[in-house]
């Protein structure tokens, strides 16, 4: 399993990571788990009630 770091939190995690859109919209840049639950679900979920408005 080979480890790449997190973007978000510059921890290394495993696995495929998480798109972090749209926190950053680089395509290479991934981040753990914890940083997709914690910081890149709760953006896209205030993006949808701003679009929303
Ligand atoms: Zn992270």
């Amino acid at each position: 399993m080979s480890m790449k770091t997190c973007i978000l939190c510059g921890e290394p995690y495993e696995g495929h990571g998480h798109n972090t859109a749209p926190l950053h919209n680089y395509k290479n840049e991934r981040c753990c788990d914890e940083c997709n639950y914690t910081q890149v679900v709760p953006a896209r979920i205030e993006l949808f009630f701003n679009q929303s408005k």
